[in-house]
């Protein structure tokens, strides 16, 4: 056992820390307040609506290369991540702030362009930025957004609502973006990119934000929890373990993956199921779903967004214990989900 004065942060990690320090803050809460442990905080607002917060912060060097991603990508990105866990609740996001610490060498064309990528997404969703604050920073540039949301009271999705036997399903291909992120990392030698390695890299720097499928799925009473995917399954899946008090059996031959990373794994050597599986920032989402009513909401999700509902698992009464399948033998990964101060270190 390490000396208590000498432990440190990365000895607990990224979640360890958070449910260090969270219980004193989330015991005694008001009725209908919902503190730190969900995609959102929720709190009570004009009748049965709810108000929706969340907040992201990103670094260069931590969650993006400055040096390698196009500033309206990273503009359109800081606003992406955060209306993701809106969606996550099925609400609806309304307003945002921007703050940032920008090094003085930066190029005014550079932040005339970041902001571009962010309207771009901005007025599309129509969330305004009502405002934030700017101050230099003496070594890299850190960006904060807060988004505020409204959704129904009766009609929010938190990660606690799982139940034994519920379905794990995900609305979108897994794996994709940290397949996106090797390539990125690995093109110092500047081989010519394929079209679908292109299409990977566009998937790690363009997230698509699943607004209306979370709101279609919020108003469906068969679901019963639902997360984004901001970490990968594996992390993520043991945050609804933890609210839910419950496990999961994960089978692999049923994680969706789109046939470019198939390709790319092949041609790279690496290993398909952990990318999936472990690999973060695909920012689709994670739900589980009522056994009975599976193949009509299936049915439902396909009739309107024209792609499959995907059943990848289920929820099991064995707390905090998550296992995974293949061909019905347990198979452990060597990769697990993304933690900020576990030694596999991003980007
Ligand atoms: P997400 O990936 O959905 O943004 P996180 O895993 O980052 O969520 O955070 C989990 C929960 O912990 C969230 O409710 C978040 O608001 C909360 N949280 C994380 N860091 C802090 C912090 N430093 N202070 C207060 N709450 C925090
Ligand atoms: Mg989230």
């Amino acid at each position: 056992m390490k000396n208590k004065s000498k432990l440190k942060i990365a000895d607990l990690g990224e979640f360890g820390f958070i449910s260090w320090f969270s219980p004193a803050f989330t015991k005694n809460l008001p009725p209908q307040l919902t503190g730190i442990g969900d995609d959102c905080a929720v709190i009570p607002w004009r009748g049965t609506k709810r108000l929706l917060v969340t907040t992201d912060l990103l670094i260069d060097g931590v969650h993006f290369l400055k040096d390698k991603i196009l500033p309206a990508d990273l503009g359109y990105k800081s606003l992406a991540v955060n209306l993701s866990d809106i969606a996550a609740m099925g609400g609806t996001p309304r307003w945002a702030f921007l703050s940032a610490a920008i090094p003085p060498e930066t190029e005014m064309t550079w932040l005339k362009a970041f902001f571009s990528g962010w309207r771009h997404l901005s007025s599309r969703t129509e969330v305004y930025l009502l405002g934030g604050d700017t101050t230099r920073s003496h070594n890299n540039l850190v960006i904060n957004v807060v988004v505020l949301g409204e959704a129904q009271e009766k009609l929010i999705k938190y990660r606690s609502g799982a139940r034994p036997g519920d379905l794990v399903a995900v609305t979108g291909n897994l794996g994709d973006s940290e397949g996106g992120l090797r390539l990125i990392l690995q093109n110092s030698r500047k081989h010519q990119l394929t079209s679908r390695e292109k299409y990977l890299i566009r998937r790690h720097y363009l997230p698509r934000p699943q607004l209306e499928e979370g709101q279609f799925l919020a108003h469906q009473p068969e679901v019963r929890a639902m997360m984004d995917i901001s970490d990968g399954i594996d992390s993520d899946l043991r945050r609804i373990m933890e609210s839910s008090g419950c496990g999961v059996k994960i089978n692999l031959e049923n994680l969706p993956v789109s046939p470019a990373l198939r390709h790319c794994c092949r041609k790279y050597g690496w290993n398909l199921e952990e990318v999936a599986a472990a690999g973060g920032e695909d920012y689709c989402l994670l739900l589980t779903v009522n056994p009975k009513n599976f193949s009509t909401l299936a049915a439902r999700f396909y009739r309107r967004f024209g792609r499959r509902l995907r059943a990848i698992g289920t929820i099991t009464a064995n707390r905090g214990k998550l296992v995974y399948l293949k061909e019905n033998r347990l198979v452990k990964l060597k990769k697990t989900g993304y933690d900020h101060f576990s030694l596999r270190s991003k980007p």
